[in-house]
């Protein structure tokens, strides 16, 4: 029987427990009323009021009272997940985007100024770049994070927040993590890390100097593509906060079904990133030997200009350097679209993290494209390398490129 101790994470003589086992054991439990050995989903909207209820907080996330303001499925996968990332706590809410709202609202006021990489997700550029300035009187700087020295030159008086993306999608730029939260600590700012392309298997951003570490659970922590959630896992005075800002007040709640159905992913998260990794690695090489190709940018190459920093960030001796990675052909805009036409086994579609291969042609014309190295600008492919055999997608992109004669 699952012991409290394994609960939290620890073994009988107090040593802590491995990354698989606590993947396994952490958010699960046995059911009280029926003795059934994983936790039911909990689908209540509301819960049993006391005798009197007049003196309830009706804005608590602390009591089972309305699901918005918390649910048990909620609380078990948020258990899990600030073990794995070596937090005190941990809020899901309902997207990786909402995870990054929530953190901006929650942690910048009208006045302060934040500093961002200058490859970010999409939301996060347009909440940063475009909707917290005009709506809310936010200043920020886009910043290229890769030269740490950049974060100096951008600090203000009233810097609150540096926020970075490691590697960054859609470019794979890598930041150096404790460089960063040491300017931004010395600034008296905070830093967040979006975790998501690592997930805390590979890297611990929390171990390495992040105040507040952002996962989009829709990627690998579910890792099945059918449910979308997001995570920020940081100290518990800021998750309080945000709980009561942006889950109660603005609804970001996560809902219990998709809840269950990450904390279930999550339990083979170290098996499947470790094929994720391999996998990925190989096809890089590959690529990389190929003269139909351009470039190929992916943290574990010896080529990659952050494969130094990338190597000293991980988090254990298995760990690697994730599934995604970025390339483009020697071809035009057509023949790109033509080779993607041609694939049998990777499929055309955003997304990443899945247990499918999913590729993405991202055209010439993208508006950021002035904030990419210049080998991104005549199109490239992200390619999220999924957990098929390694030889099936390497003879697929061999085909492809055959059949579309490039
Ligand atoms: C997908 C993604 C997000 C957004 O997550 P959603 O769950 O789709 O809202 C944020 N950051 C990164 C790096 C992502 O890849």
């Amino acid at each position: 029987m699952t012991s409290d101790l394994v609960h939290h994470g620890e073994s009988f003589d107090g040593t802590p427990l491995g990354f698989a086992t606590k993947s396994i054991h952490l958010g699960n439990g046995v059911d009280a009323e029926t003795g059934a050995i994983r936790r039911p989903i909990t689908l209540a909207n509301a819960y049993a009021l006391p005798y009197d209820p007049s003196d309830i907080n009706w804005s608590s996330s602390d009591v089972n009272l309305y699901t918005r303001n918390g649910h048990p499925n909620q609380r078990y996968l948020e258990a899990k997940l600030a073990n794995l990332e070596g937090t005190e706590d941990a809020v899901v809410l309902a997207s990786g985007v909402a995870a990054l709202a929530a953190t901006f609202t929650t942690l910048l006021n009208r006045g302060d100024h934040a500093i961002f990489s200058d490859t970010t997700y999409i939301a996060a550029y347009r909440l940063l770049n475009q909707i917290l300035p005009e709506k809310y009187g936010i200043e920020t700087s886009i910043v290229d994070t890769s030269d740490p020295a950049n974060i100096a030159r951008a600090i203000r008086p009233n810097t609150k927040l540096v926020h970075i993306e490691t590697p960054a999608n859609p470019t794979l730029k890598v930041t150096d993590i404790e460089a960063a939260a040491k300017l931004a600590h010395d600034a008296g700012a905070l830093l967040s890390v979006d975790n998501t392309f690592n997930s805390p298997f590979n890297v611990r951003p929390a171990s390495l100097g992040a105040d507040v570490v952002i996962e989009s659970l829709t990627k690998y922590i579910n890792g099945h593509g059918d449910a979308l959630g997001g995570a920020i896992a940081t100290r518990k005075e800021l998750t309080d906060q945000i709980r009561f800002t942006y889950q109660v007040n603005y609804g970001g709640i996560i809902s219990p079904f998709n809840a269950w159905l990450i904390n279930r992913g999550s339990v083979t998260l170290p098996l499947r990133m470790r094929q994720h990794n391999a996998s990925a690695l190989a096809i890089a090489k590959h690529l990389e030997s190929l003269p139909q190709v351009r470039f190929v940018a992916y943290p574990g190459l010896k080529s990659h200009p952050g494969h130094d920093v990338a190597v000293r960030q991980l988090a254990r001796p298995d760990a690697g350097f994730g599934g995604v990675l970025s390339f483009g052909l020697d071809t035009d805009h057509d023949g790109h679209n033509r080779f993607v036409s041609k694939l049998n086994v990777i499929t055309s579609a955003v997304s990443l993290g899945h247990d499918e291969s999913l590729i993405v042609f991202l055209g010439e014309d993208d508006e950021r494209q002035y904030l990419y190295p210049p080998e991104f600008h005549r199109g490239f492919f992200r390619l999220a390398v999924g957990l098929e055999d390694t030889d099936d997608l390497i003879r697929d992109i061999d085909h492809a490129l055959a059949e579309a004669r490039l």
